[in-house]
């Protein structure tokens, strides 16, 4: 029986020897331990033992058993750190490593200068009313005294949608709708998008935006506007600025002009940006015409007031040294995320 024990013992300790594993150990401890293991076949054989030598097998036996035991909960545990130790090295995270950057958008440069626009204008005492992009031949031409085939019409392609209905030409059309519903002292900025029928090239587009001043008052004259002109500009262009005015025609304004400032890039000496004239274009203006004031309900015999309208698109040009109109509108990136 002894002789039976050492081998089972040594079966057991060369088995132990060859393992790779955690799984492995378990495998062998049922191996040898179970029911049709070695060691309970042992006990079997317990029943062949004499009576007398029964106690002393028996305890080689548990004795083995229990080293058996043993041995393998060593094992266990030694392959459970090793394991252990290997699956945290494989499911390291590097916390310390920076995350990716996520792509943050910004305000379009269109809407930086509309808002900064309007921003001053507010500050003057204005308020922002807007007018709708589709609207009717009346608000945009006729009630602003374009009669029906004034040639003026044509200075302005327009996008009709029916012959009455139209795609805005400019966002003068917000003029008639204020001064139906409000009393003088009338002062608003209007902010929008226009539309022309125009070929699309590096300086028009057939839509843009424009923001539009207006005031109506007792005994407003054409000196307030000049000197709102100046003020207003001066703060746009955050200096003083020089300014030219230039008379011009517009049918809703009369008399109307042109406004330019000083080049702000040659201070008048001539430039690529100024076209070597010296001067920007910046936005045109004038008194509003009698017969506009008429059709918005206002008598201009007691009230008179001044309007000008700016291109934000021609601005931001200037401003930016942007050549090309159609760079506001191709949502590249790389040119938007400059402002
Ligand atoms: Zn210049």
């Amino acid at each position: 029986m002894q002789a039976k024990i050492l081998e089972v013992k040594k079966e057991f300790q060369q088995n132990l020897s060859d393992l790779q594993s955690s799984k492995d150990v378990e495998q062998l401890k049922v191996q040898f331990l179970g029911k049709k293991g070695p060691v309970q076949s042992l006990m079997s054989c317990l029943r062949d033992v004499t009576p007398e030598e029964r106690p002393m097998v028996g305890k080689w036996i548990n004795d083995l058993k229990e080293e058996i035991a043993l041995l393998c909960d060593q094992a266990l545990s030694t392959f459970f750190q090793a394991e252990q130790a290997v699956r945290l090295e494989e499911e390291k995270i590097d916390i310390t490593l920076p995350g990716r950057r996520r792509f943050i958008g910004k305000k379009h440069p269109i809407t930086l200068l509309r808002d900064e626009v309007l921003e001053i204008l507010i500050g003057m005492g204005f308020s922002v009313q807007y007018g709708p992009d589709i609207d009717s031949d009346y608000y945009n031409y006729e009630g602003l005294n374009f009669p029906p085939d004034h040639p003026a019409r044509d200075m302005q392609d327009t996008f009709y949608l029916s012959p009455d209905a139209l795609l805005r030409s400019h966002t003068s059309n917000t003029q008639l709708r204020v001064m139906e519903s409000h009393k003088p002292p009338i002062r608003i900025a209007a902010p929008g998008t226009v539309y022309r029928n125009e070929t699309i090239s590096a300086r028009s587009h057939v839509f843009f935006h424009q923001v539009e001043g207006l005031y109506v008052d007792e005994d407003v004259s054409f000196a307030d506007l000049l000197a709102t002109m100046e003020e207003f500009l001066s703060k746009l262009f955050h200096a003083r600025v020089q300014t030219r005015f230039r008379p011009s025609y517009f049918p809703f304004v009369e008399p109307g002009m042109e406004v330019d400032v000083l080049c702000t890039s040659c201070q008048g000496n001539g430039c690529r940006l100024c076209k070597h004239t010296g001067w920007l274009e910046i936005l045109g203006a004038g008194m509003v015409h009698p017969e506009v004031l008429k059709n918005g309900g206002i008598d201009p015999d007691c009230y008179s007031g001044y309007a000008w309208g700016m291109g934000l698109e021609r601005l931001a040009m200037l401003r930016y040294g942007i050549k090309d109109i159609r760079m506001f509108t191709e949502n590249d990136v790389r040119f938007l995320s400059q402002f």
